[in-house]
């Protein structure tokens, strides 16, 4: 692992050098911000560090309930629970809302999080070709009609930086009965005129039959993951989900900076349309120069290099160069599609990303994977 010297902003400090950032998940560059930082500190003061208790117990502070609130009313969903990271909103969501005697039809791409989460539910975990609304049909027509069934897919695919079908989604959610999760990770912050997220990409409503979860530590710059959907359920998941009762509140500190970025996100327009033209020109860069990038529509553009051995070397010439971009190999991605996963944010500038287009076209040249 990479050892880093600085925050979490458009350049990073690793061995003593100031390189270009390219891999992380702070799309918006909330996590650095000083608004968000001040408000950390504040709650600090109030509420100290950490909140010492399972949320079931004492560590429910009214950050927590404010927190809450405000996501629930962002989302326009009725109600929200925030637990400590994306991943265990994932197992929390799926344990419960899935059981042994049930099947859930997930995405081939879908999260680590969310096949972790089938597993802990004893589901049957079915897989369908990715994006593929014609195979999941079929395996909804193949699969025994009593039984309860569960679609799940990531909106933005966290590796490839495509969009899911939603619409067609929810319309086979409802012709078949089943309920549609949505993980919202990359897309909270991010899609949507409001950065609200896919249904807001799609101009669709939220429903009873959609669960929304989503995570508080890509573009909301700080740590946790959030679901929101009805009052019952999410009275349900406080009494029955075990990665949210047993452990310890998120801290004062992250729901402060988390309240404080939201209400950035819902403000700042111009924050998310400087994210959209950078990611534009620099996929429109990269695919120029002749790289593949597969079907990236988002701030995620992969840079396909389909071998490891090529792919951390490109990556660690990339880095001697001052840019940073981590390779990415099995089992995180399938066997043959190794990339670098490139990832803007809004707060690069044209000059910062123009610069790493001519190193990417160098090493491109000398490298191969042009
Ligand atoms: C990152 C990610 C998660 C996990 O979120 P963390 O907050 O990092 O634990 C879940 N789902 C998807 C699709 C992700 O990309």
């Amino acid at each position: 692992m990479q050892v880093v010297d600085s925050a979490c902003d458009a350049f990073i400090t690793i061995e003593g050098r100031k390189l270009l950032n390219l891999c992380s998940n702070n799309y918006l560059g909330l996590a650095a911000d000083e608004r968000l930082k001040r408000a950390a500190v504040r709650a600090i003061r109030t509420f100290g560090v950490g909140t010492g208790a399972s949320r079931l117990v004492s560590g429910n502070i009214r950050l927590h309930q404010q927190l809450e609130e405000k996501l629930a009313k962002f989302k326009k969903q009725e109600a929200c629970l925030v637990y400590p990271a994306g991943y265990s909103t994932n197992l929390g969501i799926i344990s419960v809302l899935a059981g042994r005697s049930d099947i859930v039809l997930c995405d081939r791409l879908n999260h680590a999080s969310i096949v972790d989460g089938i597993i802990l539910s004893r589901a049957e975990l079915m897989r369908y070709a990715h994006k593929d609304l014609r195979a999941l049909e079929r395996l909804l027509r193949k699969s025994p009609k009593h039984k309860r069934k569960l679609i799940i897919t990531d909106s933005v695919f966290s590796m490839d930086g495509d969009i899911a079908p939603v619409p067609g989604l929810l319309e086979l959610a409802r012709k078949h009965d089943c309920l549609l999760i949505l993980d919202d990770a990359h897309a909270t912050g991010v899609l949507g005129k409001n950065g609200r997220g896919a249904l807001e990409h799609f101009g669709l409503n939220a429903d009873e039959r959609i669960v929304q979860m989503g995570t508080l530590s890509k573009a909301v710059g700080c740590l946790g993951g959030f679901v929101c959907g009805s009052k019952d359920l999410i009275d349900y998941l406080v009494n029955r989900s075990r990665p949210f009762i047993f452990t310890t509140g998120l801290p004062a500190a992250i729901c402060a900076s988390a309240l404080t970025a939201i209400g950035i996100i819902e403000k700042d327009a111009g924050l998310r349309r400087r994210l959209w033209e950078n990611a534009n020109f620099l996929r429109g860069g990269l695919k120029s120069l002749g790289f593949e990038t597969l079907e990236s529509e988002t701030p995620i553009v992969p840079v396909l290099t389909k071998e490891p051995a090529l792919t951390m070397e490109f990556s660690r010439r990339l880095f001697e160069t001052g840019v940073f971009v981590q390779g990415i190999r099995p089992p995180t991605v399938p066997e043959g599609t190794s990339r670098l996963r490139v990832t803007v944010m809004a707060t690069h500038t044209k000059k910062d990303l123009e610069f790493a287009l001519e190193k990417f076209q160098m090493i491109g040249k000398t490298l191969g994977g042009i």
